[in-house]
């Protein structure tokens, strides 16, 4: 059955914008987003660059407007299961699992969350806050519907507790909730899945997961939040005092063949520079290095915010590679051992805090999909477009298309407006569908 419907795969800002630009033309679409909120990786981050403008600000009425949306119907909690069809005519077999609470009746009130008696590392601040077993993984989250995780929930594990029901004014909570499929009829499908962190535990010279103040840059992100786990505060894991230096260290997995990804992952120098202008912003006592390989900021606007970093703000940027992190007991301080590139001498940095901007990779879903929709994938698992210069957002099949992280590394602005190619893409096969063509 040919319609006018479009179905987008993960609703991060690449998703949401893609569909945006769809309803607004007066197609339907089906927003199918896994986690229980849309938002993607985008609600993480504190501010971005260059503008320094407030994420979850720039990011939370575009949440709003999809939820709101007539045309847009979103699917939270969900995943695709299976593709029959062709362009114009794809049957999608979409499998919505339960979040044991009655999303007609649950207001968002909270009180569930407070009066739980369980309390879990919290994913979305990248495990260094809590969070209940009944939840919202964010305070902006869309829909605000709170979820009962299965694997921490009493319930669930010991058949006792049903606290959360007790006291749910609206009688939202329902444990006997089961998973539900639904297959959708569209005419072509936009795949938006967004990126993951490589995990650099392996690469044992950096310490991560060995020296508790050793984070990734998204942990960062979050510790810089006002939302998040310090409310904003820098403090070190180790023992919550305020790191006097932070070493900000580049390419961690990137640009290697031999421990890591040999590609270039695109926003690392920008989004450390941000970060770096925070700490100076958070506080002027804390000095700020990067240690970079090359630093990789293309175009005016870039090479002046980086340049304003170092005049401004004073980071200072060291071409720097690092062959050795080792903690002292004692201070838990981190010594930072680097070969300076620019001499070929080796040198020494300590700080209390190390940030280590990682790889960024596909999610590994792309894997799963492709195999659904019988994809290529490039060699590092992003969708294979049928040319990345002039067709970047077609893949091997017609009428399916992809935009953002899960094509190529890309930052915010890129996936925006690779999302509208991939909306007028997708607008076209519906059109072409409805008129019989
Ligand atoms: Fe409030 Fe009930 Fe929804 Fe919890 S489940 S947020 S208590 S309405
Ligand atoms: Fe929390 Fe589960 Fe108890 Fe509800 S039943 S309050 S989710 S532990």
């Amino acid at each position: 059955m040919s319609n006018n419907a479009v179905i987008v795969v993960g609703g991060g800002i690449a998703g949401m914008q893609a569909s945006l630009d769809l309803a607004d033309r007066g197609l339907t679409v089906y927003l199918v987003e896994k986690s229980q909120s849309i938002g993607g990786r985008m609600a993480q981050l504190d501010k971005t660059f260059p503008t320094m403008d407030c994420s979850i600000c720039i990011l939370a009425p575009k949440m709003i407007e999809c939820f709101r949306h007539p045309n847009i119907k979103l699917f939270t909690c969900s995943e695709v299961k299976e593709v029959t069809g062709s362009a114009g005519s794809f049957q999608v077999k979409v499998l919505k699992n339960p979040r044991f609470i009655d999303a007609d009746k649950c207001t968002g009130c909270g009180t569930c969350t407070e009066k739980c008696p369980v309390k879990v590392p919290n994913e979305f601040d990248m495990g260094m806050g809590t969070r209940k077993a009944i939840y919202m993984p964010f305070p902006q989250a869309v829909p605000r519907i709170a979820t009962i995780d299965k694997d921490r929930c009493l319930y669930f594990r010991k058949g006792i507790c049903r606290v959360c029901e007790k006291f749910c004014p609206a009688n939202a909570i329902n444990f006997d909730q089961k998973p539900e499929e639904t297959t959708l009829d569209v005419s072509s499908i936009i795949l938006a899945t967004g990126l993951d962190l490589y995990d650099p535990a392996s690469i044992s010279e950096y310490g991560y997961k060995r020296y508790k103040n050793v984070l990734l840059s998204l942990e960062f992100e979050r510790l810089i939040n006002a939302s998040g786990p310090t409310r904003g505060e820098i403090l070190r894991p180790s023992d919550r005092k305020h790191p006097h230096r932070i070493v900000f260290i580049q390419c961690v997995g990137s640009r290697t063949s031999q421990k890591g990804f040999p590609y270039c992952s695109s926003v690392c120098c920008m989004y450390a520079t941000k970060e770096a202008i925070l700490v100076r912003e958070h506080n002027p006592e804390c000095e700020v290095y990067i240690l970079y390989m090359d630093l990789r900021v293309f175009g005016k606007r870039f090479q002046e915010f980086v340049s304003r970093a170092k005049d401004e703000w004073a980071v200072k940027y060291v071409n720097g590679r690092p062959s050795a992190i080792m903690e002292d007991p004692e201070t838990r301080d981190l010594l930072i051992r680097y070969q300076n590139v620019m001499d070929g001498k080796i040198e020494e940095l300590r700080a209390g805090l190390v940030v280590l901007c990682p790889a960024l990779i596909p999610r590994k879903d792309n894997k799963v999909l492709a195999k659904i929709l019988d994809l290529e994938l490039n060699e590092h698992d992003f969708f294979k477009t049928n040319d990345p210069l002039l067709t970047s957002v077609k893949t091997n099949i017609p009428g399916i298309f992809v935009c953002g992280f899960c094509q190529a590394p890309r930052d915010i602005s890129e996936s925006v407006t690779q999302a509208s190619a991939a909306a007028a893409e997708a607008a076209e096969v519906a059109v072409s569908a409805i008129a019989g063509r």
